[in-house]
């Protein structure tokens, strides 16, 4: 079954100042993510990638085409359904953007506080999330008393707080060096594996896509150019 599904879905971005020119990020795409997938987006900077994310958590409007998420086509949705279908929807960033006032602890309980979940049982939640991303004795600690690796396990926990269907993972590895990306990859794997969250991770490094992903789309100028299993794109003809 798909979790997100887009047909012709087009995005272009009005020009920036009188005399500018109009922008189209995404140019005409259709893709399918099933339930389960580790879905890897590969291109180079500009190819469209970011757009499509913030468009699949409706961040941005599409131009055209449809998006739907979970059954729910999301293009004709108001402010307040949109917030109850980003609810399910947890997201991670290449700068990991932890808010630095906050403990660990309450980083991760955030979204369960929006979310209206009592003390008892955000404590609870927030405690396996931590021992899940190996930070069990960091619930105090400060982001900036953290390394960069342990900070994006933060933003793992806080992205799964919810328990959100999908997670999206936008160059989530890309701040960090070859040994704490595999650590971190490690992570979404589990997450993945355990509880079943389907994952679309966007990078521009290859090896990211090797090492997680069981699907990939190809992105270039707003297209995707190939989609498929992992295995059949990237093998030679
Ligand atoms: P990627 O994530 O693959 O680097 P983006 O989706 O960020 O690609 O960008 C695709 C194209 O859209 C680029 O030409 C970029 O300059 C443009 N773009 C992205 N965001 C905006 C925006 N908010 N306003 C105008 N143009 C944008
Ligand atoms: P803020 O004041 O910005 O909401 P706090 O750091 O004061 O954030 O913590 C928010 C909530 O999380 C509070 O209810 C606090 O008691 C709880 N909390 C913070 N750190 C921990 C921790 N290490 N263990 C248990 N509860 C914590």
């Amino acid at each position: 079954m798909s979790i997100v599904s887009l047909v012709d879905v087009v995005k272009t971005y009005p020009p920036a100042s009188r005399g500018g020119r109009a922008v189209t990020a995404v140019d005409g795409v259709s893709l399918e993510i099933e339930a389960g997938d580790v879905l890897g987006i590969i291109g180079y900077s500009g190819a469209g990638k970011s757009t499509l994310v913030r468009l699949i958590n409706a961040l941005e409007p599409a131009s055209s085409g449809t998006i739907t998420v979970d059954g729910v086509d999301i293009t004709g949705l108001r402010e307040r359904e949109l917030r109850r279908m980003r609810g399910g929807i947890g997201m991670i960033f290449q700068q990991f953007n932890l808010f630095a006032s906050k403990t660990v602890h309450a980083n991760i309980a955030y979204p369960l506080r929006l979310a209206g979940w009592s003390k008892p049982d955000i404590d609870a939640r927030v405690g396996e999330l931590l021992s899940f991303v190996g930070l069990a004795d960091r619930g105090r600690a400060f982001p900036e008393q953290l390394s960069g690796g342990q900070k994006q396990r933060v933003g793992i926990a806080r992205a799964l707080a919810t328990r959100p269907a999908i997670l999206l993972a936008d160059e989530a590895t890309s701040a960090l060096d070859p040994q704490t990306t595999h650590e971190v990859l490690d992570l979404l794997r589990r997450a993945n594996a355990e509880q079943g969250v389907t994952i679309v991770v966007i990078t521009h490094e290859m090896d990211v896509i090797q090492s997680i992903a069981t699907k990939v789309a190809v992105m270039e100028r707003g297209r995707v150019i190939e989609q498929g299993d992992v295995f059949e794109v990237f093998s030679a003809p």
